[in-house]
């Protein structure tokens, strides 16, 4: 463990440790952000003693990433949230927003040790030691994911940088360095392994003994992480960030049994109902929507920011030492679709046909015939089949039964070859949207 005493602190005592910190941060909020002093006036309170501490934080409201957007104007760029002057900001990240316009997202000094801190707590519960020669495949360019590349550094990794698209020099350098891990989505590690093998290389008797696989849910999903292990011969742990709270917040620890959180003493988790918004207890197998709010931040804090990331709880003790609750992603809040009244998030039903490999290959491709997230069954979905596997009815007919019975919902299911989906290096989108009317 990089931070023993942190990171093995009974959770218990970790929620006690946080109410200071949280009570500093309320206080920091109405005196430096115009944003929160607005919302929080607008909520009723006037000032911290109102507020509270971390028992009272339900009555408090949420922030969405839209209301932030909806500050930003000519003189303030970054939007009203923004909480430390513009001279003591040393970064500042950007998102791709989808409106053309990118999010802002600046870090002080002090927010960037912590990120830092925070991504190699993550690195670390993965396995990797100094010395470990790693290939990264992100492009961080303008995105957070950069101090995830600060930290492999940090951590004194032999870092050896590749950036995305660039497969045919990913494979030379994994060869001729002998890389011992890769840094890269779920998707572009089932991709990679498959163009390695057409140009005869056998990634299961490489050099690479590490995935540790980020950018989209999909790692962590039994079959998923068979196909991998198998395909490459390495471990596979999964890391999960996110923009406006931190860079590789979770970490994986090589027990496989979901991400750790990594952001002990500087950020506050909860897990709530998306659609009533009540708490819900961080019981074992419970499934909800993390809710963010920082403790330390300086430049742009959130409080109970909606990350619209939907994941399961895992509470058992990890022989790891570690003591954090874990978690698995399982899609996007936004992702869910609604078939008649059950909730469907795509990435489970990705897990549910990918436990017929080899028949299939493990992309699928959901294509809604409506617009919205609601839509009568049966919901069609094109499975690709395995290398050399044919589609029979049989087949699909036993994934139509084993995704009723596990999903409750009704498929049509479409046979599409193998290699014809598409792969990304980024992040694979598992709802096209092009037949919808
Ligand atoms: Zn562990």
């Amino acid at each position: 463990m990089l931070d023993p005493d942190s990171e093995s602190r009974p959770w218990a005592a970790q929620q006690r440790a946080d109410d200071a910190p949280y009570r500093r941060q309320i206080a920091y909020l109405l005196s430096h952000s115009e944003f929160y002093r607005v919302k929080l006036q607008a909520a009723g309170y006037g000032g911290a003693s109102e507020i509270g501490g971390l028992a009272d934080i339900a009555k408090l409201p949420f922030t969405e990433k839209d209301e932030l957007r909806a500050t930003r104007s000519d003189a303030e760029p970054i939007g009203a949230h923004r909480a430390a002057p513009m001279r003591s900001i040393v970064r500042i990240f950007s998102t791709s927003g989808t409106t053309g316009t990118p999010s802002y997202i600046p870090l002080t000094a002090a927010d960037h040790a912590q990120w830092l801190r925070i991504s190699s707590r993550s690195y670390s519960a993965s396995g990797l030691k100094a010395g470990d020669r790693l290939i990264s495949t992100y492009n961080a360019g303008p995105f957070v994911a950069g101090v995830g590349l600060d930290a492999m550094h940090a951590l004194g990794l032999c870092h050896i940088p590749i950036g995305s698209g660039n497969t045919e020099r990913l494979l030379i350098a994994m060869q001729q360095l002998k890389a011992e891990a890769l840094a890269l989505t779920p998707s572009y590690a089932l991709h990679l392994a498959e163009r390695a093998r057409e140009r005869g290389i056998d990634p299961q008797s490489s050099s690479v003994k590490r995935l540790i696989v980020a950018g989209e849910p999909g790692g962590g999903e039994p079959a998923m992480r068979a196909r991998l292990e198998e395909l490459w011969g390495a471990k596979v742990t999964e890391a999960m960030g996110i923009g406006d709270i931190a860079a590789t917040l979770w970490g994986e620890c090589e027990a496989q049994d979901s991400m750790h959180f990594s952001g002990r003493d500087f950020v506050h988790f909860e897990l709530i109902d998306p659609e009533s918004g009540d708490i819900l207890p961080l019981d074992d197998g419970a499934t909800g929507e993390l809710v963010y709010t920082h403790l330390a931040r300086e430049a742009a804090p959130m409080l109970r920011f909606r990350s619209r990331d939907h994941v399961v709880v895992r509470t058992g003790a990890c022989p790891c030492g570690r003591t954090s609750p874990r978690i698995r992603c399982i899609g996007r809040t936004d992702d869910m679709l609604i078939v008649r009244s059950v909730n469907v998030f795509p990435a489970a039903i990705r897990e549910v046909v990918g436990a017929f490999q080899p028949a299939t290959s493990g992309p699928i491709s959901i294509r809604p015939r409506k617009k919205g997230f609601r839509q009568n069954p049966p919901l069609k979905l094109v499975v690709e089949l395995g290398e050399g596997q044919a589609g029979t009815e049989a087949l699909a007919e036993a994934i139509r039964n084993r995704i009723r019975e596990t999903l409750l919902v009704g498929t049509e299911i479409v046979f599409a070859s193998y290699g014809s989906l598409p792969r990304s290096d980024y992040k694979s989108k598992l709802v096209d949207w092009s037949e919808a009317e």
